[in-house]
């Protein structure tokens, strides 16, 4: 059998390295380090961690990537049994001894008899005997290959610093006190005239949002990410506020065209608006809130915004440096490049965050790959698995694909708000009481984490079936 050639060892390299040779397919892997190094990376293990040693919550039940967690050990994940063999205690999390862990990816794929491990840089175009190859450098790909991905897809930008913006799960925001309504009531293509949603500033509660702002604590930028652009000149709203008390009310929280009616119509000092994130309409973004304030301070100043009170965020803001695709127009279903089908994306270029999310990709990248070379068709996981609901997000299931949605696509971790709400689930306890709140809540997560792997488990008996016949 031709092997498929993987650029990339790092989480999403090795979990499709090994989810290909474990169908029988051959596969080069190419590793650039320890010949050319990152800003990021200290060694020269596969699958390293380049910062924090958490993979996160492991709870399947009620949190998502607990759940991605549970359906990567049933497709036999190499990253979660390293993960698992290298645990460390740390709660409810799963954290992992960083060297031990890289060393067993390690191990296993450098051992295998159908891994040819290759450490250099693949700089150009992969050659057109190459007739499969997933190309998985991750946030920090070389500059070299940047460029060659740049000209294949035609985009302008690449590596920039992302502007990401909070993002809020819908049933968490007061609409007793927020409202929906666009600028003038004007209703864009496909719109209604009430796409956003409004929340509304006093000139007190304003000024001490400003104060929360400037007083708030910001993270620190890394020396390597100092010589990066900011995106489209997108500036974090705390420097916005630094330059003047107006100039967030002149910017992204002007309530011109705007009247709330809770207060008879009136307009307010400032606005927040938030907008429509997912086809589903369970996450909501803050509009041109790209912030670097650190994640504690965030959330706490903004639930002093009027109708966030109790918001849960899905995402924090932040602004670092990253590569990622604009996947849901480039890339098709089966995380090909749409212009040059015999290459395939994986990780957190194709626009996941975090490394869970980076090697699930990898492990789909990795399945469809064998599988093609095998002589089948792939099938895609179904939308109600977490695995299903990233590939959704990236290569599709996001709201707007287009040039313009090139700004509002943004890497995300997963998180119940790509899931579709479970139709049925539990609504009293063990004695009968009606659950309410946040008991309510989770029992809705837990409907939506059993539903998940129940249609996981038949995805991955189709493919069994498929290899039978
Ligand atoms: P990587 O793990 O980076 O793997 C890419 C591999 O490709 C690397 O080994 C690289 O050497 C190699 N490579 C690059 N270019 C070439 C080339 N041309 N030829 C051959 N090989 C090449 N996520 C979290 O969940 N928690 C965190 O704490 C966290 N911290 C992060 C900190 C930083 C500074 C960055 C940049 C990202 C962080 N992330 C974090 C996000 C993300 O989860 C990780 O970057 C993750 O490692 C991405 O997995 P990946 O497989 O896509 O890329």
């Amino acid at each position: 059998i031709k092997p498929i050639h993987i650029i990339g060892g790092g989480l999403a390299g090795s979990e499709a390295t090994w989810q290909a040779v474990s169908r029988g397919v051959p596969v080069v892997l190419h590793e650039m380090r320890p010949v050319r190094g990152t800003d990021a990376h200290k060694g020269d293990g596969l699958a390293e961690l380049v910062c924090s040693n958490s993979f996160r919550s492991d709870e399947w039940r009620t949190n998502a990537v607990g759940l991605l967690h549970e359906e990567m050990r049933r497709a036999g994940s190499i990253i979660m049994a390293a993960a698992d063999a290298h645990k460390l205690p740390a709660g409810g999390a799963l954290a992992v001894d960083r060297d031990g862990f890289s060393d067993e990816v390690t191990r296993r794929l450098s051992t295998h008899p159908l891994v040819s491990l290759k450490r250099e840089e693949i700089s150009g175009l992969p050659p057109a005997d190459w007739d499969s190859v997933i190309i998985a450098t991750g946030p920090l790909t070389s500059p070299a290959l940047s460029a060659v991905v740049l000209e294949l897809t035609g985009e302008n930008a690449l590596a920039f610093f992302d502007a990401i913006a909070p993002i809020v799960h819908f049933e968490s925001i007061d609409l007793d006190i927020a409202w929906r309504q666009s600028r003038y009531d004007k209703a864009g293509p496909g719109g209604t005239g009430a796409d956003y949603i409004n929340c509304p500033l006093d000139k007190v509660q304003y000024e001490a949002f400003i104060d929360a702002l400037i007083g708030g604590e910001k993270t620190e930028f890394k020396e390597w990410e100092a010589n990066t652009p900011y995106f489209d000149g997108c500036l974090p709203i705390e420097v916005m506020a630094e330059r003047g008390r107006d100039t967030l009310r002149f910017g992204p929280m002007k309530p011109v065209g705007l009247s709330n009616p809770h207060r008879g119509g009136e307009r307010p000092h400032a606005v927040v608006q938030l907008r429509q994130d997912n086809a589903l309409g369970s996450l909501w973004n803050m509009v041109g809130f790209q912030t670097k304030l650190k994640y504690g301070a965030q959330a706490d100043i903004f639930r002093m915004i009027p109708g966030l009170g109790d918001a849960q965020f899905a995402r924090l803001g932040g602004l670092h440096r990253n590569t990622f695709l604009n996947s849901p127009r480039l890339i098709d279903p089966l995380l090909r490049l749409k212009a040059d089908p015999r290459l395939r994306f994986a990780g957190q270029i194709t626009g996941v965050e975090g490394y869970v999310e980076s090697a699930a990709i990898g492990l789909l990248a990795g399945r469809f790959a064998a599988q093609e070379r095998l002589g089948h068709s792939p099938p895609r996981p179904p939308e109600t698995t977490a695995l299903g609901a990233l590939i959704g997000h990236i290569t599709g299931g996001h709201l707007s694909a287009d040039d313009e949605g090139r700004r509002s696509f943004q890497p995300m971790n997963i998180n119940y708000g790509l899931l579709p709400e479970a139709t049925t689930f539990e609504t009293t306890d063990a004695d009968g009481r009606r659950l309410k709140g946040k008991d309510k809540g989770f029992a809705k997560k837990r409907a939506v984490s059993e539903r998940a792997l129940r249609d996981l488990d038949a995805w991955l008996g189709q493919e069994l079936g498929a290899a039978a016949e």
